[in-house]
């Protein structure tokens, strides 16, 4: 049974109501930032790492096998019996709410989580942030980025690049409300369900090993599979230019089921798609296509009242990620359709997940592997000596302990 978690508050903190009501009436929406601001008091359940699991204006379910702690910032709590299920919408939360269970995981909606769960409205937005340790969110990331089955030191390999993405997101967004989210844009997170024997003997092995360039954290990016060769990331992303992220050649990616794909489309739809965009294109009369490395960087399409320029990201955007799979795509033009065919899936920067495992299989350790894909890196402990990285070792060794930092400033 569902029961509004405003019920069991205002049953508690019936005296304080009268605060908590003007503090919500005078006080302005709060922003993210402002949440977690400079120096600002935050709870211990948001040391570690935080994942936005979900933003909504509906409500979400809160369930767990055991007992469920709901605390506001004040100290003020309830207790939620185990097995109860508690729906919390954004309307009702006038402060950040952090849940706690003891012994068992969060379930929210259909999920489960471990760590702690917080939610905020933020301007009538329901913002759901699970905060747990470094690792053990690794362990709900790797078998949602790479299939367990794979070899061992594919999966190692996987673990240390979701790590080093993960803490260098930490590292950068200390002052946000959260550090990740749990989709694509970052890397994917499933939660408890999803985690495998493997994938956690891989985190496991690989503790707090981290890919570091001149000490620093990479962006240590990777993508399904590459089509042979990876591409340098100032080719993807406008503004992006990093020394370790440079074009290499895999050869090791071509049992990938999206080595080579084919697509094909009528020019009407294409019309429709770049409609969404470009209203004015009444007919394509021709498209061109510059490539740099083998990519696709930019598209030219000659319609009835002129051209119109745009990058091969967003041209593939707009026709269909899904469908025009990779930036490693010709185009042909047979009559009304147009013929798209490419090779790899994704943005072809960082490490190939299929080269990963195509490298493992060969008898490449997951060292190897990370340092043929991300150029003069080292993989470091940041558990060991921490003379050359102390600010970095700190704060990864404060977050694989779960502690990191008391306070949190710039
Ligand atoms: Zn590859």
């Amino acid at each position: 049974m569902s029961v509004p978690i405003c019920r069991y508050l205002y049953a508690v903190i019936t005296p304080a109501c009268f605060f908590v009501a003007a503090g919500f009436l005078f006080s302005c929406a709060p922003s993210e930032r402002v949440l977690s601001g400079r120096g600002q008091k935050v709870f211990a359940q948001d040391r570690n790492v935080r994942i936005l699991l979900l933003k909504t204006k509906e409500g979400v379910s809160i369930s767990s096998r055991d007992k469920i702690k709901v605390s506001e910032e004040e100290g003020r709590y309830k207790f939620i019996p185990s097995g109860k299920k508690v729906m919390i919408r954004p309307e009702l939360i006038r402060r950040p709410l952090y849940v706690e269970s003891w012994n068992e995981p969060i379930q929210v909606n259909n999920s489960r989580y471990r760590g702690t769960i917080s939610l905020h409205n933020i301007a009538g937005t329901l913002y759901v942030i699970n905060s747990l340790k470094l690792n053990e969110y690794l362990y709900g990331v790797v078998p949602a980025e790479m299939p367990g089955d794979w070899p061992l030191e594919a999966l190692k390999a996987q673990a240390v690049a979701a790590r080093t993405y993960a803490l260098y997101r930490i590292l950068k967004q200390k002052n946000m409300l959260f550090d990740l989210d749990a989709t694509t844009s970052a890397q994917v997170y499933k939660g408890i369900d999803v985690e495998k024997a493997s994938c956690k003997k891989a985190v496991d092995e690989t503790g707090s090993m981290v890919i570091l360039f001149q000490n620093e954290p990479i962006v240590s990016f990777f993508h399904s599979t590459c089509g042979g060769k990876t591409v340098d990331d100032r080719f993807v992303w406008q503004g992006s230019d990093l020394p370790y992220l440079k074009s290499v050649h895999c050869g090791f990616c071509s049992a990938s089921p999206n080595y080579l794909w084919e697509y094909s489309i009528n020019v009407f739809e294409i019309k429709r798609a770049l409609n969404r965009r470009y209203p004015e294109i009444r007919t394509v009369d021709m498209i061109s296509l510059k490539k740099n490395q083998g990519r696709v960087s930019n598209v030219v399409v000659r319609h009835s009242h002129g051209m119109a320029n745009m990058s091969g990201n967003d041209f593939r955007l707009l026709i269909s990620p899904e469908k025009i799979k990779s930036l490693a795509f010709d185009v042909k033009k047979r009559g009304r359709t147009l013929n798209i065919s490419g090779h790899g899936w994704g943005h072809g920067v960082g490490m190939c997940q299929w080269g990963a495992r195509g490298m493992a299989e060969s008898g490449k350790s997951f060292r190897e592997i990370l340092i043929h894909y991300y150029r003069n890196v080292s993989i470091k402990s940041i558990d060991g000596d921490t003379r050359h990285f102390p600010t970095i070792a700190r704060r990864v060794a404060d977050s694989l302990h779960g502690r990191l930092g008391t306070e949190i400033h710039d």
